[in-house]
């Protein structure tokens, strides 16, 4: 089974997953963890690093460590555009805490810049990462952005990038482009059933009835 190792890049996390000496990165963090999670990588045969979905805080270190570990990046075509220029695509918010989190968020991408890198791969509904050592299946889940994925890795855990935050508490994402479909992408994880949760903002919990629980 795979070994989920979650690094704390501030706020935002990145995973090194790995199994029997084979490993893929998701997420590469914000501008100075790059060295942090450099490091972690270099224990092990890193061979491909999975973005979760196109902002910022996600995505910031891609550049640098797509070259310092010499592998492709991965991420879903929907979601492409986004990398070049997160205010291609509107930032909604529910609630007072989601209202802070998209300011925040909004500012960062007006003062901060993702250094670019193209994509190799792009990652559909169904598709499996097997040729990477790491069993784990992409699921689409749309509505925090266009083009958000999530990846369910031995029918045991599941990391949903923002499609679900454990900012405050585990539930429902504060902020996105779409609320129904942010929704029918929750219903979608509950429906895994017995998961264990790693979000792109806080710890894991276990999988529940999301859309019941977080609004
Ligand atoms: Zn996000
Ligand atoms: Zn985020």
């Amino acid at each position: 089974m795979a070994e989920i190792k979650r690094i704390r890049c501030g706020s935002v996390n990145s995973y090194l997953i790995e199994e029997h000496g084979r490993a893929i990165l998701v997420d590469t963090g914000r501008n100075g963890s790059e060295e942090k999670i450099l490091a972690q990588c270099q224990k092990t045969k890193v061979e491909l690093i999975v973005l979760t979905h196109g902002h910022l805080d996600h995505v910031q270190n891609t550049a640098y460590l797509k070259k310092a570990l010499g592998v492709p990046v991965a991420l879903h075509k929907e979601d492409v555009n986004l990398i070049k220029d997160n205010f291609i695509e509107p930032l909604r918010y529910r609630g007072f805490l989601g209202m802070v989190v998209a300011e925040v968020s909004a500012k960062s991408f007006e003062t901060d810049r993702i250094p670019e890198f193209t994509p190799e791969i792009f990652l559909k509904e169904g598709d499996w990462l097997k040729d990477y050592g790491i069993n784990a299946r992409i699921m689409e889940l749309p509505g925090h952005t266009r083009g958000s994925i999530g990846l369910d890795l031995d029918e045991k855990n599941v990391i949903v990038g923002d499609a679900l935050m454990n900012m405050f508490y585990p539930g429902l994402s504060m902020v996105y482009w779409d609320r129904g479909e942010m929704v029918k992408s929750a219903d979608k994880i509950s429906a895994l059933g017995a998961r264990k949760v790693y979000f792109g903002h806080g710890g894991p919990v276990e999988n529940r009835a999301w859309n019941r629980a977080g609004i």
